[in-house]
This record gives C-alpha cells, sequence and structure tokens, in this order.
C-alpha cells in the first residue's frame, strides 16, 4: 500500500492558498506517494480540481480525506477539530505557529500524532528549498510595492509625456531581509527611486546589487544566525532621529523590519509619519507582529495627516497561485526526506527533521514549545 498524503481545503478565513500545486502531484507520484485532494482544495488559488492531473486522488469532504491520510499537508495551522479528525498515527507537515495557538500544539501531542512546523527549519543551506518563511517573504515584498504603487496618488517612474514630465516616486524600503529586498526590485522594476536600509551591514551591497541607494546610518545591531538584534532604547531613539529625514522625503515607504521571537520594532514614531507629505503611503509589512509604524493598526488602512498607513495581514494569499506553488515545493523538498522506497522513515540524526518537529509519540519535541505549553 502506497503512503497517502492528503490536502484538505483550508478553513482559516481570508486563507487563498492550498498545500499542493499539480507539478508537486507528478513528483510525490514519482516517489510511490499516492496523493488525496479535497474537491475545491485549490478552487481559491484558481486551482481547479482537473489542474491537480489524474494522478491525485480526489476525495470528497474533509473528513473522508483524513480518515485515510497517512500525512496532511497544511498551510494554516490545523484547528482543532482538524486535529481531531486525523487518523492514528499521522504525520501533519505545515505552518504551526505554536506560540499563538498552544492549546492545538497539545491537542497533537495527546492524539499522539507527528507534526512539523515548517516555520522551524533550520535556515541552513541545504534546506533553503524547504524555507516557507523566504519563499512566503519573497510574495510579501513583491505584493507590498504594488500595494504602495496601487495607493500612491503617484506614478513610481518617470514618464515623459505631452503634458509634461514626471518625476519618479521615491519608495524607501526599511528592513532589507527577504521581504524587504523583493521590495526593492519590485519597485525598482516599477520605475521608482529607490533605497534601502537595514541595521545588518551585509544588506548593503544586497540592496545596491538592485540598483537601490543604501541609507547608512551609525547603528548597526548583527545578531545571532544572520539575524538583527533588537536595539537598545538609545540606539533605538537614534535611529528613529536619523530616519525621519529620509522617511519625510519618501512617497512610498515600506517596513519589514523583525527580530525573530520579538514584538515588530517601533522604527517610525507618529511624529515622524507627521513629517510626511501629504498623499505618501506606509506599506507597514511587519503588521503580523504588531507594526514598524506607531500608529499601524494591524489589518486595517488608515490616514493621518493625509498619510496613508496600510498594515495588511497575510499577505502571501493575496498572491495565491504563486505562493501555493511556492509553498507546496517547499513541503515537497522536506518530505522527500522522509520517504524512502514509497515508505516513511525518519532520519532523526537529520537536524532538518529533528529540529522541525513539534510533536512526536505524545511529547512535544521542540523545547520552547514544549515550555509554553508545559511549563518551564
Ligand atoms: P526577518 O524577517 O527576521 O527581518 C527582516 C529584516 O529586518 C532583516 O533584514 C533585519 O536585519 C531587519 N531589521 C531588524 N530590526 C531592524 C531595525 N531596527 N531597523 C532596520 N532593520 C531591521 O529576516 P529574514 O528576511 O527572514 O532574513 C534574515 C536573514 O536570514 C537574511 O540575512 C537572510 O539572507 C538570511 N536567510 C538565510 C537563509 C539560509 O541560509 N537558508 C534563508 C533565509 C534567510
Amino acid at each position: 500500500m502506497p503512503i497517502k498524503i492528503g490536502i484538505p481545503k483550508e478553513l482559516t478565513p481570508g486563507e487563498r492558498r492550498v498545500a499542493m500545486e499539480p507539478s508537486v502531484v507528478q513528483k510525490l507520484t514519482k516517489l510511490g506517494v499516492e496523493v488525496l485532494i479535497e474537491k475545491g482544495a485549490g478552487a481559491s488559488a484558481h486551482v481547479t480540481d482537473a489542474d491537480f492531473g489524474d494522478e491525485a486522488r480526489l476525495v470528497d469532504g474533509a473528513a473522508a480525506l483524513y480518515k485515510e491520510s497517512d500525512i496532511v499537508f497544511k498551510v494554516q495551522p490545523p484547528s482543532e477539530d482538524e486535529i481531531e479528525q486525523m487518523k492514528d498515527g499521522a504525520v501533519v507537515i505545515g505552518t504551526m505557529l505554536a506560540h499563538k495557538y498552544p492549546e492545538r500544539v497539545a491537542k497533537l501531542r495527546d492524539k499522539k500524532l507527528t507534526s512539523f512546523a515548517m516555520e522551524l527549519i533550520p535556515r541552513i543551506s541545504r534546506a533553503q528549498a524547504m524555507d516557507v518563511l523566504s519563499s512566503q517573504a519573497a510574495v510579501a515584498g513583491y505584493k507590498a510595492a504594488i500595494m504602495g504603487s496601487d495607493l500612491a496618488c503617484r506614478f513610481f517612474p518617470m514618464l515623459t509625456t505631452a503634458a509634461g514630465t514626471i518625476r519618479p516616486s521615491t519608495v524607501l524600503v526599511i528592513g532589507a531581509g527577504v521581504a524587504g529586498l523583493q521590495a526593492v526590485a519590485t519597485a525598482k522594476r516599477l520605475g521608482a527611486m529607490v533605497q534601502g536600509y537595514d541595521v545588518r551591514s551585509a544588506t548593503k551591497e544586497q540592496v545596491e546589487s538592485l540598483g537601490a541607494k543604501f541609507i547608512e546610518l551609525s547603528i548597526k545591531a548583527e545578531g545571532e544566525g544572520g539575524y538583527a538584534r533588537e536595539l537598545t532604547d538609545e540606539e533605538k531613539k537614534q535611529q528613529q532621529d536619523e530616519l525621519a529625514e529620509y522617511i519625510s522625503k519618501a512617497d512610498v515607504l515600506i517596513t519589514t523590519a523583525a527580530v525573530p521571537g520579538r514584538p515588530s520594532p517601533k522604527i517610525i514614531p507618529t511624529s515622524t509619519v507627521e513629517k510626511m507629505k501629504p498623499g505618501a503611503v506606509i506599506i507597514d509589512l511587519a503588521a503580523e507582529g504588531g507594526g514598524n509604524c506607531e500608529l499601524t493598526q494591524p489589518g486595517e488602512t488608515i490616514e493621518h495627516n493625509g498619510v496613508v498607513i496600510h498594515a495588511p495581514l497575510n499577505v502571501p494569499s493575496q498572491v495565491p497561485l504563486h505562493a501555493s506553488e511556492m509553498y507546496a515545493k517547499n513541503l515537497f523538498n522536506f518530505v522527500s526526506l522522509m520517504i524512502k522506497e514509497g515508505e516513511l522513515a525518519m532520519d532523526w540524526e537529520d537536524e532538518v527533521i529533528a529540529e522541525s518537529c513539534l510533536t512526536h509519540e505524545g511529547a512535544i519535541k521542540h523545547e520552547a514549545t514544549r515550555n509554553l505549553v508545559e511549563g518551564a
């Protein structure tokens, strides 16, 4: 009997992605796996049941799918109700957000399911092709630049027309990680004059290689593992003061700054927003962690002194087709590590498998999550 991988329809409101795409069905079939798809699972990403091809088996309803699936692929963390329906011994792989849903982790543990959190995969070179944080951040960065151009009262490119020459917009991107660099690249393609800023020095070359100008400030804050560290209160104040001049001249400001395990750093105080031009736009991609702007209201679009502050949540879901394609390929690359000759075979010595495992055989394997759910 081949292993069965099931893909249910995502139920989280506003979630349009699906954890599978047609080329991945073919690749899994070649590994000796049978792919089960709940009818209509891809509809909100505009992937029809027929698109998944003859190799995929369509299943009527989630209950029937969970009953049969040895492995379940999810985009959003499975709800307690979904976990309840999964069969004994099943493996579930997806984004788990354990800090947000500790009760779901407890349920996974109690049901003795094996669960893997894609966001916990170590960010080492070998695992780049499994990195959902990167693939989905790239989608969000692209979309942020498009949102900025849409909400702006100006063109991004210079336009020379019979009605005169229009100056290009200035787009400033704060936080030049995966999302920020994609926002820089997209705003550049749209013809804007683009500036990038980050507290990590390594980003200077990356921003400049995209043809944008890097804003160099006095503060440097390299942290562990290639990430930024949190700034001290003094550094925060200094950064806000030094950045205010650049922000006041920007037509569109895209902010993506994040520090692992911490709320989004507040980089733009109200006083800086009040220095911006009327009609200027802030796209706060850090809204998920509370936002980089003091005025940000996650999930809302507000206006302050003529400045639009847009703070979208779950941005990758707004580009559902390609975001699903990238996500499904990340899942495939991960699951291939644990399928040998059509059978499930987990190598617990492999750090990619060991570090991303959330629950297994009735225990919470991930230490920080165990402390959160069971107390330190
Ligand atoms: P992230 O989402 O954690 O943060 C976004 C950016 O915000 C980062 O560039 C960070 O330096 C910046 N930032 C934090 N505080 C700031 C502040 N106060 N002011 C300005 N900027 C601030 O980061 P990410 O996009 O997930 O990636 C971070 C790093 O990890 C990058 O160097 C990236 O290349 C690296 N990475 C490595 C791999 C791999 O090797 N497999 C995969 C993905 C990312």
